[in-house]
């Protein structure tokens, strides 16, 4: 039976506004729970909170599951500048960065570009550190991170020391591999982030010894996840995600206890739909929280390899991430198949919202593993043609707090989104796009994408 969608709409927008737990769980998350790094005790309660609190909605097998981590642990790094006696500067290694002790003169290459390093003669870098700016140079094509610091290892150069680009004497954990890469963990040069400041001392030159003491190790991590029954089509689903986990010393919360906090409460709105009215959505929805998203986006490939060889794949993912980015605008898709049904379900709810594709396969979130195997995905649209809110600047920060996120902004997110799957949830398989996405046709797709710069949302 089709519902009476104003009726419906006004039950789940009133509700997005009124009751909200948006605060309590970014707070449990944030300031409870604090750093969740995958592989920690830490990020384990947060799988257990989520579980818990999807438990408490009433949502059926609501359970978290583990699987094996490979992870990293960091003990110490230094940058000291021999002739500034030893001085110790900023240092924050890349993510999965191995072990180095190094002594080198510096060489500063700009953006590392092929024809900066072309200027310098290579026998030059043989056993040198390079200071190089991580961003990209505007004059020229775009050529990722990874393929720079690649070409220097290549002629020699054996450490990397890279300044923030933001200033106040930040650093912030990254990752300098291409996770669109068949090894997704391999770091082609050890790279150490210094700040703006400490850079800029360093572009005088000199003897640095660079200093990182890390290792590989096994762990365990965890995604939590719980269903509302489909009353039409129990066996079709529509899966919405987020990832619970931080980087090393993020509290995380645009990055993500803004898209944990808006699943739960999207869950939350439907329950609620359910318990006082008696709709239902038609087809089952999923929510899943995902463990180590920072870390190769290990808890979403644990998923997919574990629920989708067996039970049919998702009609649809929507992936939820650094929603403090901006509000919602509309979705993204990874492919265009679904594009004319999302925007006819969009326009239907009369927000001004719209969908459109990425041209290039996303490898920056818990979508990629869906999307390679050919399961129809998609992110939000936050900023992209419009900027962004400034408070994202501290992503992969100690600084990414709470203060940092627009409630208003979340609340509504919850609204949008439970209104979109509730309707998603009702078109009926007839009228569905038939259309299957070609795996073979993605791994193609992905071969000639590998290398080249990406586009952010
Ligand atoms: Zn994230």
């Amino acid at each position: 039976m089709m519902p009476e969608w104003n009726n419906v709409d006004r039950w789940l927008m009133g509700n997005a506004w009124v009751g909200s737990q948006i605060r309590e769980h970014v707070s449990q998350l944030c300031d409870v729970i604090g750093v969740r790094w995958a592989g920690t005790p830490a990020e384990r309660l947060a799988a257990e909170y989520v579980a818990g609190e999807l438990e408490t909605l009433s949502l059926s097998h609501s359970t978290i599951e583990s699987f094996g981590l490979r992870s990293w642990k960091c003990g110490r790094a230094s940058i000291e500048l021999i002739e500034d006696d030893g001085r110790s500067l900023d240092a924050r290694p890349c993510m999965f960065c191995p072990s180095i002790n190094v002594v080198g003169e510096l060489v500063d290459v700009g953006f590392g570009m092929p024809d900066e390093v072309a200027m310098i003669r290579v026998d030059c870098l043989q056993g040198k550190i390079v200071l190089i700016d991580a961003d990209h140079e505007p004059f020229s094509e775009p050529v990722t991170f990874q393929h720079r610091l690649q070409s220097l290892a290549d002629a020699g150069v054996v450490a990397a020391i890279t300044p923030s680009a933001v200033g106040g004497r930040r650093t912030a954990d990254f990752s300098v591999s291409d996770w669109r890469d068949n090894d997704p963990y391999k770091v082609p040069l050890p790279v150490v982030q210094t700040s703006r400041e400490d850079g800029a001392r360093m572009r005088e030159g000199g003897n640095v010894t660079v200093c990182v003491d890390a290792r590989q190790v096994e762990g365990e991590s965890w995604n939590a996840l719980g269903e509302l029954n489909g009353s039409e089509w129990p066996d079709e689903s529509l899966v919405l995600s987020a990832h619970h986990d931080t980087t090393t010393d993020s509290f995380g919360a645009n990055d993500n206890a803004a898209g944990v906090a808006v699943l739960l409460e999207t869950a939350r709105l439907l329950s609620g739909l359910r318990q006082e009215t008696g709709f239902r959505p038609g087809r089952t929805i999923r929510f899943v929280s995902f463990g180590a998203e920072e870390q190769v986006l290990q808890g979403s490939n644990a998923y997919v390899a574990r629920h989708h060889g067996t039970e049919p794949p998702p009609r649809l993912m929507i992936n939820l991430d650094e929603l403090a980015a901006g509000h919602m605008k509309g979705v993204v898709l990874q492919f265009p198949e679904l594009r004319s049904l999302v925007q006819s379900q969009l326009e239907s709810m009369n927000e001004g919202l719209s969908c459109h594709v990425l041209s290039q396969l996303d490898a920056s979130g818990d979508m990629f593993p869906f999307s390679r195997r050919g399961i129809p995905s998609a992110i939000l649209w936050r900023w992209r043609f419009v900027g962004r809110h400034p408070d994202v600047a501290f992503g992969h920060t100690s600084a990414d707090t709470p203060d940092k996120l627009r409630i208003r902004e979340l609340k509504e997110y919850a609204g949008y989104l439970a209104r979109l799957l509730l309707r998603l949830s009702h078109v009926s398989p007839e009228d569905w796009p038939k259309n299957r996405l070609d795996v073979n046709e993605i791994h193609r797709r992905l071969e000639t994408e590998r290398g080249t710069v990406f586009r952010t949302m």
